[in-house]
């Protein structure tokens, strides 16, 4: 058999990512992926894209995160640049044979992801490795991708005090096993409302959300689109509104920035309250709501603190009356 040659990224990392990678604060595993989107705004092709893309470029305007994935050798350097430009530690990166690869469209209704095509790839033999230095992360983002690898990230960590866990479909269909015991290792349990309901075989999102709580997490957030999105924990409910977007162009890893913005904020305030729960939920829906402003990671490479705060204030203010 031919053996695969797998390359860490750590080889050719930069220097400042070496001084820096100590302080890494977030720890995220998911995808890296080359994307062909299609919506009603347009297409482009082999755009970057993977859940734990759009999870650390979220999480990176709060706090400082690694990332734990595998790329092929057919990952452009523009997009490797891309990433390092964000501070995110890429110590954990593989590069073995050729990306994982998303080919999916939206019709006029953006809240429905239709998959076209996934080829797996280098992710079908992946094996997660969280190096030494990223060994001590307190809050770990098990954002979307295969649940045995999720699960295999959190024995490497040492100790880690806050665990966020999303999943999609595809997983829910094909290993529903691991990803009932990765919820049950869970604090924070993150779902769209048709994964929620696809998951947990029920039509009603407060009885999803009890069984979810009864597996073990401290809170069940369902992300609902551009309808806002529901925290529920033992004994309380919050729901944050939609934000009226007009301009909407591609909602793709707005789950993902929503999940990065959630646990980036948590990391920076270090308060994990339901109440900060409630802002970090509101930081979420900013950070997505720009995220669907343009194509891919367009938005997310743009965004500032500034449009963050002006944003998150006037969802304060559309809560009022
Ligand atoms: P979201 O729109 O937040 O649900 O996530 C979109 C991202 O998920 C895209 O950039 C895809 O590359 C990635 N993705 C699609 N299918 C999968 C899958 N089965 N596992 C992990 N990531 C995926």
């Amino acid at each position: 058999m031919k053996m695969k040659k797998i390359t860490n990224y750590s080889k050719f990392s930069i220097k400042t990512n070496q001084i820096s990678f100590s302080m890494n604060d977030v720890l995220i595993i998911g995808t890296v992926a080359l994307d062909t989107i299609e919506t009603p705004f347009g297409r482009v092709e082999k755009a970057l894209g993977g859940s734990a893309t759009y999870a650390s470029f979220a999480a990176s305007l709060f706090s400082k995160p690694a990332l734990i994935s595998v790329i092929g050798n057919d990952f452009p350097k523009e997009y490797v640049d891309l990433i390092k430009k964000r501070n995110i530690g890429i110590n954990g990166l593989k590069i073995t044979g050729k990306t994982f690869r998303w080919d999916g469209f939206y019709e006029y209704d953006m809240n429905e992801a239709k998959t076209r095509k996934t080829e797996l790839n280098s992710l079908e033999h992946f094996k997660a490795e969280v190096p030494e230095n990223y060994k001590d992360i307190k809050h770990v983002f098990l954002a979307n991708i295969d649940p045995e690898q999720q699960l295999g990230v959190l024995r490497q960590v040492k100790k880690p005090k806050f665990v966020v866990l999303d999943t999609m479909n595809f997983w829910i269909n094909n290993k529903k096993k691991y990803v009932i015991d990765a919820i049950k290792k869970a604090d924070v349990l993150l779902l769209n409302d048709g994964e929620a309901r696809q998951l947990f075989n029920t039509v009603n999102l407060v009885n999803a959300s009890n069984q979810a709580l009864r597996l073990g997490p401290k809170a069940v957030i369902i992300k609902k689109g551009e309808h806002g999105a529901l925290l529920f924990t033992k004994n309380k409910h919050f729901n944050a509104p939609g934000y009226p977007l007009e301009n909407i162009k591609d909602p793709t890893g707005c789950g993902d920035s929503f999940g990065g913005a959630f646990i980036g904020y948590l990391a920076k305030t270090r308060d994990l309250s339901e109440s900060n729960f409630r802002k970090a939920v509101v930081y979420g829906s900013v950070v997505a709501s720009h995220n669907a402003e343009d194509f891919g990671l367009n938005r997310l490479k743009r965004l500032t603190m500034a449009d963050i705060e002006k944003r998150y204030k006037e969802f304060q203010e559309m809560r009022e009356f």
